[in-house]
């Protein structure tokens, strides 16, 4: 269940909320002035802040700013009925809703939920993306964000060319490439210079990959060029 920190001042409407959101399953933390709320935050690692504006030690505005640097946690502020410019300021600074005192338990509660599930739909959505990165074949794993190559879990250490090459044709697995693509590719079509480059790089592949993890990954497809299918050695 998701973990809610309060932050506000006034005990009775701290230990009210703290009671409410405790009855609805979620694990509350509370905080009773702004530096050692902010202390929090980034200590507990919340999955929602709730944060009154009107607070001692440090202001809800000077949190929120200051929490921003370093957390996108979903924030929603507390704040007095008639002061827009609060509102404004506080939403200027990065939080992402606000509630009215006095206001009504179910509403903050629907709030709430509004507010953690964009927030998890923003952590799938990144997770998705992160996965995207990631070639894979047998115990091979190309991370094209990071440039890590791992194989049998063991980082192998590419130079640029010859990652290039690995990630293009894992790229096409189990697709013929021909010399010439993988040369436009890696090399650019304006290399000058001799074709059997490319020879050379899959030999320094096959040695740091195939040979040293006893797998064979980049088969010879003669006349044509290359083919990339993930084998367990047999013997
Ligand atoms: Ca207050």
């Amino acid at each position: 269940m998701a973990t809610i920190l309060i932050v506000e001042d006034e005990k009775k409407i701290a230990r009210f909320l703290e009671l409410e959101l405790k009855h609805e399953g979620y694990d509350v933390l509370t905080s009773f002035d702004g530096r050692s709320g902010l202390e929090t935050a980034m200590n507990e690692d919340p999955d929602l802040l709730i944060l009154d504006l009107m607070l001692p030690e440090l202001s809800g505005i000077e949190v929120c700013r200051r929490l921003r640097h370093t957390s996108d946690v979903p924030i929603i502020m507390l704040t007095a009925k008639d002061d827009v410019s609060d509102k404004v300021m506080g939403l200027d600074m990065g939080a992402d809703d606000y509630v009215t005192k006095p206001f009504a338990i179910e509403e903050l509660l629907a709030r709430i939920r509004v507010a953690l599930k964009k927030t998890r739909a923003r952590d799938q959505a990144a997770h998705e993306a992160k996965s995207d990165q990631c070639l894979q074949a047998g115990c091979i794993t190309v991370d094209t964000a990071s440039w890590q190559v791992h194989v049998k879990g063991e980082p192998v250490a590419l130079t640029r060319k010859e990652f290039d090459t690995l990630k293009y044709l894992m790229e096409h697995q189990g697709k013929a490439v021909t010399r010439d693509q993988l040369m436009n590719e890696v090399w650019g079509y304006d290399y000058i210079g001799d074709s059997n480059i490319v020879d050379v790089y899959i030999r320094y592949l096959r040695h740091k990959i195939d040979d040293r993890y006893h797998i064979k990954t980049i088969h010879t497809i003669r006349s044509v060029g290359y083919l990339f299918n993930y084998e367990e050695d047999e013997e």
